[in-house]
């Protein structure tokens, strides 16, 4: 996708006389590779309809970055699509939440609840998980084994097979053990949809969720819209989670699910394993969908962030995909060299919401600063080996008295880095482009 979008504005840019057909020809090869992307029919039209009155002709004929006006008009209009212009419920710690999720079965409902309840327990919360989805042999077990691993309580039952009887009763059970997030996993059955739906609700009306988040499977292509719409049609859904993004789904079915719910996507599903959740955020995901995040943009930002004379090397690093602790440590070098533009950084992959989050510059700055003190205590051998079983306990311990750190603060840079080098180990490979010749992408 990103290779033709690319080529699209390259022919742009090589035109000499900038007038209305070019424009079109060019987002013509725009909406066919949205299209080929899963993203809907007439969100992609639509879009189109928006940029030819954003895009001015005349401004394209006298500017001279073409490619990136368009380019810039598309990135704003996918954003905005995205953006249902509302946030979702918040949970706050300490105060009990119930938390409803639905989705067709094989969504990826059961782990994603998991996910959701081990990303909050991590962070300090007293998550819960009930399973109330008795229609499918095995449900409750596949719970129990999940929640088992990651050390949540759960409620179910082998007997019962009424789902709202369960729900509630796992609701009252938590409430009562001072619970603040109670999750409550659903039947997604197919093939017998009105009584799904009709299951949803009374689920729905007996727990009085303050949330119902809609999890759905990357894959399904264009029956992204009407699926997430028959969900928002019999319960209030307020948030989606996109799962099974690792595979080979582009995502764009996430725009249909936002326009269809009229709610922000709030987490993407990129693996099998407990841990393998990220937050949303909106830009990098556009970029990616552009395929500008890992590529383009990408490299624009880099240009824009990392010291020219450091670039060649930087590149040449991740090309062959070792993001080693020392290029984290001159990455978070750069990003407190750069103070309050450290935004740009939103930008790079895994450095936005969950380093940086937004409003929290100050905490993030002095977290990164003690990550760094704690770097200073390490040997060269272990900045620079890619090998993730040499950081040992008594390593990790003579860091942590070199450094006049916790031993868990250690722990905790060392995740954070892990977590970094998963999103960078897909620059391996990368193509690396002389400065320049940024169009070549
Ligand atoms: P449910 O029927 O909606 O509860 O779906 P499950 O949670 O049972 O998931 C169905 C299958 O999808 C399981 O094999 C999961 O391991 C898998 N799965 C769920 N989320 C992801 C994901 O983000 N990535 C990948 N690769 N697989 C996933
Ligand atoms: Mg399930």
């Amino acid at each position: 996708l990103g290779g033709s979008i690319s080529r699209a504005l390259q022919q742009m840019s090589n035109a000499t006389v900038i007038d209305e057909k070019v424009l079109n020809d060019c987002l013509n090869v725009i909406t066919r590779a949205l299209l080929q992307s899963d993203v809907q029919f007439k969100l992609v039209r639509d879009m189109q309809t928006n940029i030819k009155t954003i895009v001015n002709l005349d401004d394209l004929a006298a500017g001279h970055n073409k490619r990136k006006i368009i380019q810039q008009a598309v990135f704003n209009e996918l954003c905005k699509i995205l953006d249902p212009g509302k946030p979702s419920f918040t949970p706050k710690k300490g105060k009990p939440s119930v938390i409803m999720f639905v989705g067709l079965q094989g969504s990826g409902k059961t782990t994603t609840c998991t996910k959701y309840a081990y990303y909050h327990q991590k962070k300090g919360w007293k998550p819960a998980l009930v399973c109330a989805d008795t229609f499918r042999a095995g449900a409750f077990d596949q719970l129990k084994q999940n929640a088992t691993k990651a050390k949540i309580p759960f409620y179910g039952s082998y007997m019962e097979s009424d789902p709202v009887k369960i729900a509630v009763e796992g609701v009252e059970r938590f409430k009562e053990e001072n619970c603040d997030l109670i999750i409550v996993d659903t039947s997604g059955r197919h093939k017998q949809e009105a009584a799904l739906f009709e299951e949803m609700r009374q689920v729905s009306e007996a727990t009085k969720p303050d949330l119902i988040i809609f999890v759905m499977d990357s894959s399904i292509g264009q029956a992204a819209f009407d699926q997430a719409l028959a969900f928002k049609q019999s319960v209030a859904v307020g948030a989606v989670i996109i799962t099974k993004m690792d595979g080979h789904a582009k995502g764009g079915g996430a725009l249909s699910a936002v326009a269809a719910t009229k709610s922000p996507v709030i987490f993407i599903g990129t693996g099998e394993h407990m841990d393998e959740f990220e937050v949303f955020d909106v830009k990098p995901f556009v970029s990616r969908l552009l395929g500008m995040g890992d590529l383009s943009g990408f490299m624009d930002k880099i240009h824009e962030v990392v010291p020219m004379d450091q670039q060649p090397e930087l590149l040449q690093k991740l090309s062959e995909g070792n993001f080693t602790l020392r290029i984290m440590y001159e990455q978070f070098q750069n990003l407190l060299k750069m103070g309050p533009i450290s935004q740009v950084f939103s930008m790079l992959p895994g450095f936005s919401s969950e380093l940086m989050p937004k409003g929290r510059e100050k905490e993030s700055q002095a977290k990164i600063k003690r990550y760094m003190t704690m770097m200073d205590s390490m040997t060269n051998e272990e900045l620079d080996s890619s090998n993730p079983k040499l950081m040992n306990e008594s390593r990790m311990m003579r860091i942590a008295r070199g450094s006049g750190r916790l031993v868990r603060e250690v722990v905790e840079m060392l995740e954070e880095y892990k977590r970094l080098a998963k999103i960078w180990s897909k620059m391996k490979g990368l193509k690396i482009p002389k400065k320049g010749d940024m169009s070549a992408l």
